[in-house]
């Protein structure tokens, strides 16, 4: 699981810009491969070693001129909550304003690691104005340039410092699913989770500041053993109706990032939205399984049609990843609990399988011969061997002369032949072509 950073401080001080440095390298590899258009206000970086996710929060506000203190101060919330490091800029060109002191004050009562970054340093003269930024009562300061990119190195090594251990692995060491319940406000988790363990357990506590690692409980129901991922994000929901679709898919980050699969709750009167889109993408980005359950079912008229009319508009929307378990629930009635949580089972295998070696040439070296890759410049690929890579998730790597020549479309003619004949339902799969 990833430390997560998040970015705070009142408009235009430079945090997208910063925000755009961490994560540019990574991203842009990724991005590029899965054709997906990218959240502006999450992303993974990586330095010295050390993965950790960024979010900037003040990605919601952007652009807002009369950002209301009130905006700022559910930013910097949210931050407190969801972060280990918080990473607070300012601008050297304006100095201290009345907005940062109000960010100081509410990140002076924390205990959380800040990083106060003096940002728009992009010259020798600006080094000397940063001090007055001692002034607001956090210590030390660091100072970059988000344009010039000077200052960036040593900001990212302080950063790097300020994380904490590195977390449980991935892979808990009794190997049961650890399932994040996740969804807009009000599509039925916390219903559902209750009437699946069959108890009210959503004691809220909200104590600003204070560490809250995610707890995973460990249940068995219907014969299944499984760890629900209580994380902040979630207890605290039943407090906090949060219409803004930036903050409720924040809010999601943490469990989805301490998750194998991700139960996707939407509500079936509202159908398939934003929000479940941006939350749908951040559980691909992490490389989750996921379940998508379009719960209040009862809510709905039905005729023969409408089911599988329903799951072909979600199907749409969720190109290309399209090969999702997709299932009709009601938590009030506790029609299909049972069949969600036997698939969200059923996807945490698919996730963790692994595919011999050779029964996978077996398969795919003679659907490969019959459908090669298209000649590029006269050139042919040929691909001779394959394997699944021993990673937390699947990945497979297939060896050729020429990977550059390999273009997306063959991947993912590649990917939906494994899809149609392996068990990957609902899980995120990565296919490399690497020179042998
Ligand atoms: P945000 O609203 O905090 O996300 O701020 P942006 O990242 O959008 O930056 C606001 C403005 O400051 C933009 O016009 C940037 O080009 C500019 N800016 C960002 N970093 C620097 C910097 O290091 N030096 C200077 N001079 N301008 C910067
Ligand atoms: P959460 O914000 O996602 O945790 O949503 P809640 O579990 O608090 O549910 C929001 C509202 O939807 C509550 O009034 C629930 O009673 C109602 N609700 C949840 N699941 C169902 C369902 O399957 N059918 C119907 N009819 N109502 C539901």
């Amino acid at each position: 699981m990833n430390n997560i950073v998040a970015i705070v401080g009142r408009p235009n001080v430079g945090k997208s810009t910063f925000f755009n440095r961490l994560i540019k390298r990574r991203e842009a590899i990724v991005d590029a491969v899965s054709g997906v258009t990218r959240d502006r206000n999450y992303g993974k970086s990586e330095w010295n070693g050390k993965e950790f996710s960024v979010i900037d929060t003040g990605g919601y506000i952007k652009g807002s001129d009369d950002i209301f203190e009130g905006e700022i101060r559910r930013q910097v919330e949210l931050a407190i909550d969801e972060a280990d490091v918080i990473v607070f800029v300012v601008d050297v060109e304006d100095g201290i304003t009345p907005m940062d002191e109000e960010v100081a004050k509410l990140l002076r009562r924390i205990t959380k690691p800040i990083l106060l970054t003096v940002n728009k340093v992009d010259n020798a003269m600006r080094e000397k104005e940063a001090i007055e930024f001692y002034n607001l009562g956090l210590g030390d300061y660091h100072t970059f340039s988000g344009m010039n990119g000077s200052g960036t190195g040593d900001l990212l090594d302080k950063l790097v410092e300020l994380l904490p251990e590195d977390k449980a692995p991935e892979e808990d060491e009794d190997g049961l699913p650890r399932f994040a319940v996740v969804g807009r406000p009000n599509a039925g988790k916390s219903s559902f989770i209750n009437a699946l363990i069959g108890e009210d357990r959503f004691v809220v506590t909200d104590i600003a500041g204070t560490t809250r690692d995610a707890i995973d409980t460990t249940y068995n129901r219907f014969g299944f053993d499984f760890k629900l991922v209580d994380t902040a994000g979630i207890r605290r929901k039943a407090k906090v109706k949060e219409d803004l679709e930036f903050y409720s898919v924040m809010r999601s980050v943490r469990a989805i990032e301490h998750s194998d699969i991700c139960i996707l709750v939407i509500d079936a009167t509202r159908g398939f939205e934003g929000q479940d889109q941006s939350i749908f993408w951040l559980a691909q980005k992490n490389r989750k399984g996921v379940v998508i359950l379009v719960n209040k079912w009862d809510l709905v008229e039905k005729d023969t049609m409408t089911t599988k009319n329903y799951e072909a508009r979600i199907r749409e929307e969720l190109e290309p990843f399209t090969d999702v378990p997709i299932l009709f629930v009601s938590a009030l009635t506790k029609q299909r609990l049972l069949k969600a949580l036997e698939t969200a089972v059923e996807v945490f295998e698919n996730r963790k399988q692994r595919i011999a070696t050779s029964k996978l040439n077996e398969i795919m070296l003679p659907i490969i011969e019959n459908n090669p890759p298209p000649a590029l410049k006269g050139k042919y690929v040929k691909i001779k061997f394959c394997m699944q890579l021993p990673t937390p998730t699947p990945q497979f790597v297939f060896f050729c002369n020429l990977p550059q020549y390999v273009k997306d479309p063959y991947k993912r003619f590649i990917e939906n032949k494994m899809r149609s004949i392996f068990n990957l339902s609902g899980v995120p799969i990565d296919i490399y072509f690497r020179k042998k």
